[in-house]
């Protein structure tokens, strides 16, 4: 049997041992000795010649099609990466554990059968990932529904269950049907967990990465995790020079809170000038394109210059933000400044900052205890109504569609 970790109601258990190791193969020269060492090698993902266990602990695994042509009580099924898993549908309550095989590393096929048993089929037994797992990989496989993980003899329970450390509760949650309450706080708990995994790997990964912050609830949830964990990421602001007085205080709140300097980058006097002079102080009011040009003048290009010898951008953008937000990737590329750029609030939503906000007392911007739910510019934001869209709150002489600032655009997910 090989080293497997489960999650129980204790939290991650490791059972069983590792099998023996393999001496380690001698190293080979790279490209065999063969052609052009300074081509870069790419190596062949062969797939496993057949199923990489027959046996679990309670005995030998059958097959998919074995189990649906006989059903053995309490017997184990090992499903492989083609297998059609809805032809279970019905037919899985006797399974003492569903083990699925992945053949390669991040096999997404082995992810949709999790998904498939555990919210269309509605299994609720044992589910076990089994082959190509490594230990890192557990807390995906975990959010889709596994509870057990059988380690390669060459992996580590102590990375998988570093990996798993923080998550525990989540897991289990999850994945096992309990108490509403508790799967939402464990949960929320994970959500920050991983919000504070993405911004740290970033600022590890990168030299100068930048937080832009419009000092909304969702940049001050990313500020207060920032700053909580010390993390070497800069934090800057565009004053466009229309913004609300309370949007202005918060910037010296923040500071306070945090013992941190906001850069504040501002348009060029001439530039507003410029604009002014053709079009007038509002005369966004009038049409799209005169929008898009104060938008461009008193937003893009400050954020051009501020992110001017960055590496990396972070925003507190999220997908129910807006239609042109719908398909937002946590991690994207800014292909006109040929830097990296995150999103790593794209799948919250709006109660899930607000419970952040409430959670950490983080400082918010007084207008949205006065209905605002989206604050920008004075002049082109609003407070709706309970229970009204929130996207009515910004540029609400526009259509739906159109309503961005020109900031978020040229990004490729990655
Ligand atoms: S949000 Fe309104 S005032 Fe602010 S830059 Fe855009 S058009 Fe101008």
């Amino acid at each position: 049997m090989s080293l497997i970790i489960e999650l129980d109601a204790d939290g991650p258990q490791v059972r069983g041992q590792a099998p023996e190791r393999a001496a380690p193969a001698p190293p080979k020269p790279a490209n065999e000795g063969h052609g052009d060492m300074r081509k870069k090698i790419v190596p062949v993902v062969k797939p496993a010649a057949g199923p990489s266990a027959s046996a679990w602990e309670g005995g030998a695994y059958v097959s998919m099609q074995q189990w649906l042509d006989g059903e053995p009580e309490g017997g184990a099924i090992l499903l492989q990466p083609g297998d059609d898993v809805r032809a279970l549908d019905g037919r899985i309550g006797n399974a003492a554990l569903i083990s699925v095989d992945f053949h390669r590393i991040n096999d997404g096929r082995g992810y949709s059968h999790a998904f498939l048993l555990r919210n269309r089929l509605k299994y609720r037994g044992r589910l076990r990932a089994l082959g190509a797992v490594t230990a890192d990989q557990v807390y995906a496989m975990a959010r889709v529904g596994f509870d057990s993980f059988a380690l390669r003899a060459d992996q580590k329970a102590e990375v998988a269950l570093s990996a798993l450390e923080s998550f525990s509760t989540p897991y289990q949650g999850a994945v096992v049907a309990g108490d509403a309450a508790a799967r939402r706080d464990a949960n929320a708990r994970a959500r920050v967990r991983l919000l504070e995994r993405s911004l740290t790997e970033i600022a590890a990964r990168h030299e100068r990465p930048a937080l832009a912050s419009s000092l909304s609830a969702e940049d001050m949830v990313v500020t207060d995790v920032i700053a909580r964990l010390g993390l070497p990421i800069d934090v800057f602001t565009l004053d466009t020079g229309r913004l609300h007085e309370e949007t202005l205080a918060l910037i010296a709140q923040t500071e306070k809170r945090y013992g941190i300097t906001l850069a504040v980058h501002r348009p060029d006097d001439e530039a507003v000038q410029e604009f002014v002079a053709r079009y007038g102080r509002d005369g966004f009011y009038e049409g799209l394109p005169q929008r898009k040009a104060c938008c461009f003048v008193r937003k893009v290009l400050p954020l051009g210059r501020a992110l001017e010898g960055r590496d990396a951008w972070i925003t507190g953008q999220r997908r129910e933000q807006a239609l042109s937000r719908g398909a937002l990737a946590e991690a994207e590329q800014d292909a006109e400044r040929g830097i990296a750029k995150y999103n790593p609030l794209a799948e919250w939503s709006w109660a899930d900052v607000l419970a952040y906000a409430g959670q950490y007392d983080i400082p918010m911007s007084a207008l949205y205890a006065r209905g605002y739910v989206s604050i920008g510019c004075a002049p082109c934001t609003k407070a709706i109504r309970p229970g009204e869209d929130p996207r009515n709150g910004r540029w609400w002489w526009e259509n739906q569609d159109g309503k961005e600032c020109g900031l978020h655009t040229n990004t490729v997910a990655r």
